[in-house]
């Protein structure tokens, strides 16, 4: 054999493809960028790609519906968390293809009493959502997205911070003038999380004790008729503004909010809607509360996946635990790209690297392995031979350097089903930020990737 084959290597997906396929990349990079604009939290990606579905056919499926051959259906789990399937020509006892994704990513999300006032300005107290670096997020323009949901049962939809012309919110942080004890202290403690604390206003209305508060209050209560109490069940997030914009000066990457994971929600969903005529039963899993353990009832430990396959085997005759045993997962989620600036949490050789295609993470977790899906040796075996079909790029990497931390995905709650799984996805730069990057050949490679997965 030559040498080239004998040794292993990544390469660039750059390299490897010629320009008629780098057109490829930007043109299908416009349709993410798109989908990340239109989906800034788990509920407006459900909506987003609920249009996305129907607009191939997809009809919303309500427990009891019967199932057809050939059809299409969605799952909408109380707006959070969608479940697309379509049953293909062959039995399911085949097995069914799932690729799943989250669609939640970290941010700040409002308290249930969250308005206070202190020295003439006014406040909304956060808690934060996931695993954030908390001085990443102060003095930087945030908008508010999500719901009111009041007692009458009307849910009020809410975007603040995302039209020019809409006021932004900020979170205060000290002046370098000032920052000299703030300056010794360790990263992870420079900003406690009871100070990310958004500025709402300064205006007093009247001259009463907390005029300002009283001044927000009437402001909200004139826009969208809701009192202080109405926040108690309300779901918001604040969220970096803007649009995701193209980075770098050839353009070959993105820099937006929240990759961590739409970044392979929105391929799970383009390979879906490519696969439509493959023979294999596929469901594509978009999951609410990733980030914070896949917890509740529009997380990934939910039951509802398996609600979802008992009456998809049910409606064929058979056993739910045969199509379980048959049935395939890729677990969609980032990874983390080496990053020569940190290149100490990293260990090269077992890294995801920029640009060199869609990347298999056999296993996650933290320490020895701990608390991960260690996918079997045999599916990533045929999914090398998957992958090897449509020339599809890809990698394989861990998350870091031994013993710098670590971290999960869905894999595991979708393993535990006796179901194959292996995670599978694009690598993030400054994973968690509020502003992440990607490389736009990854994404395409790993749209390529999980249509292969559907079809062969
Ligand atoms: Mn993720
Ligand atoms: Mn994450």
């Amino acid at each position: 054999m030559e040498e080239q084959e004998l040794v292993y290597k990544k390469e660039s997906v750059w390299k490897k493809k010629d320009e008629e396929f780098a057109q490829k990349v930007y043109d299908y990079s416009k349709g993410y960028a798109a989908y990340l604009d239109a989906a800034k939290t788990e509920r407006e990606a459900v909506a987003a790609s609920v249009k996305l579905a129907e607009g191939y056919g997809f009809v919303p499926f309500n427990f009891g519906d019967k199932l057809e051959k050939g059809g299409r259906y969605y799952y909408n789990n109380r707006g959070k968390n969608l479940y697309l399937f379509t049953i293909g020509s062959e039995p399911v006892s085949e097995g069914i293809r799932i690729s799943a994704a989250h669609i939640d990513s970290p941010r700040l999300d409002l308290k249930q009493i969250p308005i206070f006032e202190d020295s003439d300005m006014c406040f909304f107290k956060t808690h934060y959502y996931g695993g954030i670096r908390k001085y990443q997020w102060v003095a930087t323009p945030l908008a508010l997205h999500g719901v009111i949901a009041m007692k009458d049962g009307d849910v009020k939809q809410i975007v603040i911070g995302e039209d020019d012309t809409d006021p932004v919110f900020y979170i205060n942080d000290l002046l370098p003038h000032l920052g000299q004890k703030d300056n010794e202290k360790p990263l992870g403690t420079a900003i406690p999380g009871e100070k990310l604390n958004l500025l709402i206003g300064s205006r007093p209305l009247g001259d009463g004790t907390d005029a300002v508060k009283l001044n927000i209050l009437t402001i909200l209560n004139d826009k969208y008729g809701i009192t202080e109490e109405d926040f108690i069940s309300a779901e918001l997030c604040a969220v970096p503004i803007g649009k995701s914009r193209d980075a770098g000066l050839d353009r070959s990457m993105i820099c937006a909010y929240g990759h961590d994971d739409r970044v392979c929600a929105y391929p799970a969903l383009t390979a879906l809607f490519e696969s439509l005529e493959s023979p294999h039963t596929l469901m594509c899993i978009l999951a609410d509360k990733e980030e914070i353990g896949s917890e509740g009832n529009t997380g990934m430990q939910c039951e509802i996946m398996l609600d979802l396959i008992n009456e998809i085997a049910a409606s064929q005759g058979v056993s739910s635990a045969l199509v379980r045993a048959a049935s395939k997962c890729l677990s969609a989620d980032v990874s983390a790209a080496f990053d020569p600036n940190f290149a100490e949490a990293f260990e090269k050789k077992n890294s995801a690297l920029m640009s060199c295609g869609v990347c298999f993470n056999k296993y996650t977790g933290a320490r020895g392995k701990s608390g991960t899906n260690d996918a079997n040796a045999e599916y990533l075996g045929w999914l090398r031979g998957v992958m090897e079909k449509d020339a599809i790029v890809w990698q394989t990497g861990e998350l870091g350097r031994i013993d710098y931390g670590g971290g999960g995905t869905v894999a595991k709650y979708i393993a535990n089903h006796n179901i194959d799984t292996v995670d599978m996805g694009v690598p993030v730069i400054s994973m968690h930020a509020p502003y992440e990057i990607i490389s736009k050949a990854d994404v395409y490679e790993a749209h390529r990737g999980f249509s292969a997965f559907n079809r062969y």
